[in-house]
């Protein structure tokens, strides 16, 4: 077993050698052998389209955050209003997968930054969230992957990242818990200051 120390998702280097068009039809044949093996009758007119739905599903969308080519391409913009404050994005949509259980995680992202010269459009900020949102998943890296993206980009160590999701797999089997919810954060450079710390969390309402 190999075990991953870092950030990074655990991914094969050949992981883009097959088509997604190869892929999806693949993954169509082992979703309707599990349907299969669970009894259901596939000749069902609900069911039929089932297998290509699913394999098309994780393709193209749950899992579309796998390859680098669908990284979005930000553009930065000079900070010409000297803007020096912190700009805070809340509340941005989280759908993700649990990596453990392949149930969805589903939550609120809120993100901050401090500018070092440079801004970027709003809605990147909410694209990258989805980008690393888009990949087997879990909570921590998935927050620590949005930061490191948001770091490198803007050029500053000034980036806060909180992720508040509920998952599926604690939710609706387990310990069915329908109400707890999991936080996590990555504050860094400035955001580890005490005062900006606390701003950024009563912006974001915590
Ligand atoms: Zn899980």
């Amino acid at each position: 077993m190999t075990r991953s120390d870092d950030i990074n998702t655990p991914i094969r280097p050949d992981a883009f050698e097959l088509s997604d068009q190869e892929k999806i039809e693949k993954i169509e044949t082992h979703v309707r052998s599990i349907l299969d093996i669970l009894g259901m009758d596939l000749k069902d007119d609900s069911l039929a389209r089932t297998p290509h739905r699913v394999a098309k599903m994780y393709v193209q969308e749950l899992f579309s955050g796998l390859n680098p080519d669908n990284k979005p391409r930000v553009t930065l913009f000079e900070n010409k209003y000297q803007y020096s404050q912190m700009l805070v994005e809340k509340e941005i949509a989280v759908f993700s997968t649990c990596e453990h259980h392949l149930v969805p995680i589903y939550g609120k992202a809120h993100v901050a930054y401090i500018s070092n010269g440079e801004v970027i459009g709003l809605s990147k900020i909410n694209r990258i969230v989805r980008y690393f949102c888009r990949r087997p998943q879990v909570q921590e890296r998935l927050t620590r992957q949005i930061a490191a993206e948001l770091r490198k980009t803007l050029k500053t160590e000034d980036v806060a990242v909180v992720i508040d999701a509920a998952h599926m797999c604690v939710a609706a089997r387990g310990v069915e818990d329908v109400n707890s919810s999991t936080v996590t954060a990555d504050l860094g450079g400035q955001f580890q200051n005490e005062a900006t710390r606390l701003e950024f969390l009563r912006y974001i309402g915590y």
